[in-house]
């Protein structure tokens, strides 16, 4: 039993492995089990790129990079700044990939990004199937380009000729030992890894043969990006602090995300600070109705919402400011900070805006996150 290497996950450690009937099993991968997409062969299709806006000279440069990687069998990691327009850039290879009949995916690790991606996707490419599959919803597996949580790749065992991936380094496919083992294994030609923020694990690993990373430094729009100011405040001076700040944004009709490190944290500071200051709301991973609410917000219905790390990334807020609630705790690493700053200031005609880290003390990922981000606007 001892060589068994399990042929989904490669896991070989005996304490996962069971037998039945005479035969070793892996209990390791057990829940990724489930209806696989079958390998057919695809017809080559009309695909007509139907952008709102067109690339921006560094977006097609890259886009063009990308591309040419793919003919030469480099997988590529784009490394570029939050609101830089990195999902923009991967629309050439899929427009070409999809064009010659390949099979043509693209992962997230987050169900409600995948969901946002999807009306995108639609957009730009209104000839072609593009189908959406994530937990609870898989009843078609094939499509011209399929759209999936990281979770879902198990049902495409060697399967993609290209595979673009987002937001590699957020959870929870992030360190996920499992979840990287189903994306080599659905991975037949090349892919594309775009990323704000790369752990320096994928860093190093873009670095080797058969790889190349690219890098944007700068947003769409040419603007810098806001760089975060730190703000230390003591118990109830931070409170004192954040309520007088969130009554400044409503004076100046400017939406606020307030970030907090835990989901009991998101209501309990609802309630201490909602009787001060009217028109907000929270969310979380726990909270009913999140979409709801944060679709609300976006209308202008609220002016400031207490969120958890569900916030993070993938929400585009014109005018938004941010201020982080203890942003030295541990859970907000650099990356953590940089993505959540980079909501900020990303839409044309409010490039600028507040991001404040709120905290008893400054730490070295807040150091970290300006320094990169400083670093970041020298580009300009
Ligand atoms: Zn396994």
């Amino acid at each position: 039993m001892g060589a068994f290497v399990c042929p989904r996950c490669g896991n070989k450690d005996p304490r996962f492995l069971g037998v039945r009937n005479g035969k070793t099993y892996c209990r390791k991968c057990i829940s990724f089990r489930g209806e696989e997409a079958e390998d057919k062969k695809l017809a080559p299709k009309n695909v007509r790129l139907a952008l709102r806006y067109p690339l921006s000279k560094d977006q097609k440069e890259l886009s063009d990079k990308v591309i040419a990687n793919f003919h030469d069998g480099i997988d590529t990691l784009v490394h570029a700044v939050c609101g830089s327009g990195k999902t923009e850039i991967s629309y050439g290879i899929i427009a070409e990939c999809m064009a010659k009949g390949m099979h043509v995916g693209f992962a997230l690790p987050r169900r409600d990004v995948v969901i946002e991606l999807y009306y995108r996707m639609k957009e730009a490419f209104p000839d072609n199937r593009i189908v959406c599959v994530f937990g609870g919803h898989h009843r078609r597996l094939e499509g011209d380009l399929i759209l999936l949580t990281t979770h879902q790749l198990y049902r495409y065992p060697h399967y993609f000729d290209l595979l673009v991936m987002d937001e590699i380094d957020a959870f929870p496919f992030k360190g996920n030992e499992l979840l990287i083992a189903m994306y080599r294994r659905s991975l037949r030609g090349h892919c594309v890894m775009m990323s704000a923020t790369p752990s320096s694990t994928v860093l190093k690993d873009f670095h080797g043969k058969g790889k190349m990373t690219l890098e944007l430094h700068t947003r769409f729009h040419k603007k810098p990006i806001p760089v975060p100011k730190v703000v230390k405040k003591f118990g109830p001076l931070k409170y004192a602090y954040l309520i007088q700040k969130l009554k400044q944004y409503r004076q100046e009709k400017k939406p606020c995300f307030v970030f907090v490190p835990t989901v009991e944290k998101s209501e309990a500071l609802f309630r201490a600070i909602s009787p001060f200051v009217k028109g907000g709301n929270y969310v979380s991973s726990q909270r009913e109705n999140r979409p709801g609410i944060i679709e609300a917000f976006k209308k202008g219905k609220y002016r400031y919402l207490i969120t958890t790390a569900v916030l993070e990334r993938g929400v585009t807020v014109k005018g938004i400011q941010v201020i982080i609630f203890g942003a030295d705790q541990a859970i907000y690493d650099s990356a953590a900070l940089i993505q959540i700053s980079g909501r900020v200031g990303r839409k044309i005609g409010a490039e600028k805006g507040d991001v404040i880290f709120l905290c008893d003390k400054e730490t070295k990922a807040m150091q970290k996150a300006i320094r990169e981000i400083e670093y970041s606007n020298t580009f300009l």
